[in-house]
């Protein structure tokens, strides 16, 4: 498989092995690289028979570690890991009957399976949110491999509103940091804004140094 065999020629993603500070379980080991011909997958939920499923037609964007009390978590992770897809790439295919919309006002409508509580996809239908017309999906309720890997963490102060010590607060940005996910503490759409500035002055300072360079 593509991630593992990636995975293996990276020995410094063991050390990261050791730590203490859970984070979620599908990043605790390191993270899978996603594949670039992924097309999709079938999320399941967690309950035993009349599981619900969704077949997801595309591959996942914007696929990060989220520490806000609203997305779901599976049990002892203190984040979840949540991305999106085009809401008319998901389509329930089996027990939508036992789907409810968790908080009907809320900006994302997250439709939990009433039997186990997981959630399994979340659409946007507000026209004025950034992120309309997206719905947001757990990946890790697929079998499948291959879906975009987590890219940064949101929200990571509000895991205190779950329970989380503020004193632990520095290591666990120590362990976002360490797995390769930047924290932030900014609505989801301002990461993505304070992340393309990060981007776009870290590019003009190179810039800027590739053009003292040939004058020294
Ligand atoms: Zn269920
Ligand atoms: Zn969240």
């Amino acid at each position: 498989m593509f991630w593992r065999k990636k995975r293996n020629e990276t020995p410094e993603r063991k050390a990261t092995m050791t730590s203490p500070i859970s984070i979620h379980p599908t990043v605790d080991h390191g993270i899978k690289p996603g594949s670039a011909d992924f097309k999709g997958g079938t999320l399941v939920c967690k309950c035993a028979e009349n599981s619900v499923t969704v077949a997801i037609d595309s591959q996942s964007a914007h696929n990060h570690a989220c520490g806000c009390t609203k997305c779901w978590k599976p049990a002892g992770a203190q984040f979840s890991v949540v991305s999106v897809v085009p809401s008319d790439k998901v389509r329930v295919t089996a027990n939508g009957d036992k789907l409810k919309i968790v908080d009907p006002s809320a900006t994302i409508r997250r439709h939990a399976c009433t039997g186990c509580g997981v959630h399994m996809f979340g659409p946007v239908e507000n026209k004025a949110s950034p992120f309309y017309g997206l719905s947001f999906i757990h990946t890790e309720l697929s079998p499948q491999q291959g879906w975009s890997a987590p890219e940064f963490a949101a929200f990571v102060s509000s895991i205190i509103e779950a329970g989380a010590d503020p004193a632990q607060m520095g290591a666990v940005r120590g362990r976002l940091k360490e797995i390769g996910l930047e924290p932030y503490d900014c609505l989801l759409f301002w990461c993505y804004c304070e992340r393309e500035e990060r981007m776009r002055r870290a590019e003009s300072h190179r810039s800027r140094q590739r053009w003292h360079g040939r004058f020294e």
